[in-house]
């Protein structure tokens, strides 16, 4: 089970402080075995959220009253379940990962399809 997870897909409506506060995600990548085919199923952007700014940001408090973060991250309860289908990384068993913590990629601005589980590797 994982048990922490690190995202840099910062415009995700998830993300708060590069933290996942979804309670599950799929990551797909199929039958690949290249991390880079690999995606968050689950990004999902919202164009009206202004997101928070977390420069300050320490040990779960946002110390520029960001209510918002702050809220999001009391419901924190560490990292999402997490269903996979890329069946080839060695962390995958039946569409279960099985790593104790991931990072996903993904920049300000990204797409779903720009996202990447840097975690990824190949049997
Ligand atoms: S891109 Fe995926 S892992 Fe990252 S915050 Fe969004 S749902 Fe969570
Ligand atoms: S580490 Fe492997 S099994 Fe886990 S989410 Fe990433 S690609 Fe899927």
């Amino acid at each position: 089970m994982v048990e922490s997870l690190l995202c840099e897909a910062t415009t995700c409506i998830h993300n708060a402080s590069k933290q996942c506060t979804a309670p599950s995600i799929n990551i797909v990548g199929g039958p690949t075995r290249t991390g880079s085919d690999t995606f968050c199923g689950s990004f999902s952007e919202d164009e009206n959220l202004i997101l928070p700014d977390t420069t300050n940001f320490v040990m779960g408090v946002a110390s520029r009253g960001d209510q918002y973060t702050a809220d999001r991250l009391t419901e924190f309860n560490g990292a999402p379940a997490i269903e996979c289908n890329a069946v080839k990384c060695t962390y995958n068993d039946s569409n279960i990962c099985y790593a104790t913590g991931i990072k996903i990629l993904g920049q300000e601005g990204t797409a779903k399809g720009s996202t990447e589980c840097d975690t990824f590797r190949p049997e």
